[in-house]
């Protein structure tokens, strides 16, 4: 699960980290209000969406030559323009695809004046098995071709998690990133910080670009994007309401209600599976006979016929889904209970593409009886590999 800037900055804030002063705005009237209380005499007005790249984005609406989507303002009355001209519209930057992210909330903040900028994000170095600090001189926001054209402008230090991060650790990370004075001390007490912060809150990402060095020596965080580990969502009742649904895809946010595994990917065959594995399989063998999935859901073990109602459902939702494979292996999940959802999933939203099902285990003759009975036009598949090329075979025409 992602989070908005300021909703990061606000919680790294609550761990100690220097962050500026700003409010979120929804309405220029409320940018007017807000940007008056703050201290000016420069703000900076930013368009939050889950997305990095907004200062060098453009929005759909305004052309080529307007402001990108993190703005400096001069005055109040700036601040008040630009709201006007971002709510509403569409950002589009390297991260968002083409199809860029209505902006429906800002953050107004206080300007900084910045000497350097530096890029510090934490990850889980899966190499190591450790969280890790990857950190670089040239922050901003450019960071992709610092990787690739001056890779050794990164460093990466990992921590053992026993210790946590050591004083050698944090001296290690001020010189990568050449801190010296105010700024070292305040180094040396911030990468903790931003550490604790990552474990407790259980974060799979915690990026900040730019951390800045500011004209007065200090540190601030002036940028952050964080991700959750959805897994460890469970304990975090003050994460779980900084969800921002009008930033998710509204099939992902169908599933996780229902609790299903759904992933959405780039081909055109849908598919319902059990468990990770047969997923894996699934997807391997559609490709094998040339074709791409769309994607899978995994209704795992003991679902209901709702559950696997809503499966179906989130399935055929996806206009590129040119044909349905179900590939049931029933152990816990019973057979008929994927047939009574499936058929109850199509009587209710119909069928408009191809669909195979592969049914084999627990109660699989009355699964295959629901199906014949029910009068769909259902295609009964014998094992994997026939029901892959059924389906390949159906979507091909
Ligand atoms: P993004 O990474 O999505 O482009 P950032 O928050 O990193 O958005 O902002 C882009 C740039 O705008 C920063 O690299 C910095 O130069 C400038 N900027 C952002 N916030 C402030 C601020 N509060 N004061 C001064 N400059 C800022
Ligand atoms: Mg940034």
């Amino acid at each position: 699960m992602n989070i908005h800037e300021y909703q990061a900055k606000r919680l790294l804030g609550t761990f100690g980290a220097p962050i500026a002063e700003g409010v979120a705005v929804y309405s220029p009237e409320q940018a007017e209000e807000w940007a008056a209380k703050l201290p000016g005499p420069l703000y900076v007005v930013k368009s939050q969406i889950h997305a990095g790249g907004r200062g060098k984005g453009k929005f759909k609406e305004l052309g080529p030559d307007a402001k990108g989507g993190v703005r400096l303002a001069k005055s109040t009355e700036e601040v008040v323009a630009f709201a006007k001209e971002m709510l509403g519209n569409t950002l589009v930057t390297k991260q968002t695809g083409p199809a860029g992210k209505v902006v429906n909330r800002l953050y107004i903040e206080d300007g900084a004046d910045i000497e350097r900028e530096l890029y510090l994000s934490i990850l889980v170095d899966r190499s190591v098995g450790r969280p890790a600090f990857v950190v670089s001189t040239e922050g901003g926001m450019d960071i992709e071709a610092v990787a690739e054209e001056t890779p050794e402008k990164i460093v990466n230090v990992a921590i053992d998690p026993e210790q946590g991060v050591t004083d050698a650790d944090s001296a290690k990370l001020c010189d990568a990133l050449e801190l010296k004075d105010e700024a070292r001390a305040d180094g040396m007490t911030l990468f903790p910080i931003l550490y604790k912060a990552f474990m407790e809150k259980d974060m799979s990402l915690l990026e900040v670009n730019p951390l800045i060095v500011m004209k007065n020596g200090r540190l601030r965080v002036l940028d952050a994007k964080v991700s959750f580990d959805g897994n460890a969502l469970f304990r975090h009742d003050d994460i779980r309401e900084l969800r921002d649904e009008t930033e998710e895809d509204v099939k992902e946010i169908e599933a996780s209600k229902w609790d299903l595994a759904y992933v959405a990917l780039d081909g055109n065959i849908g598919c319902m599976v059990n468990g990770a594995g047969l997923a894996m399989a699934t997807m391997d063998i559609i490709k094998l006979y040339g074709k791409e999935p769309a994607n899978f859901c995994d209704v795992g073990g003991g679902a209901s016929k709702e559950k696997v109602a809503a499966a179906f459902k989130i399935i055929t939702a996806d206009p590129r889904v040119e044909g349905i494979l179900v590939n049931i292996f029933g152990g816990i999940m019973k057979c008929d209970v994927i047939a009574e959802g499936v058929v109850a999933a199509v009587k209710e939203v119909g069928l408009k593409v191809p669909l195979v099902v592969r049914l084999e285990g627990t109660n699989v003759e009355l699964g295959k009886k629901i199906l014949n009975e029910s009068g769909l036009a259902i295609t009964a598949a014998d094992d994997l590999d026939d029901a892959a090329k059924k389906i390949v075979a159906a979507v091909n025409g």
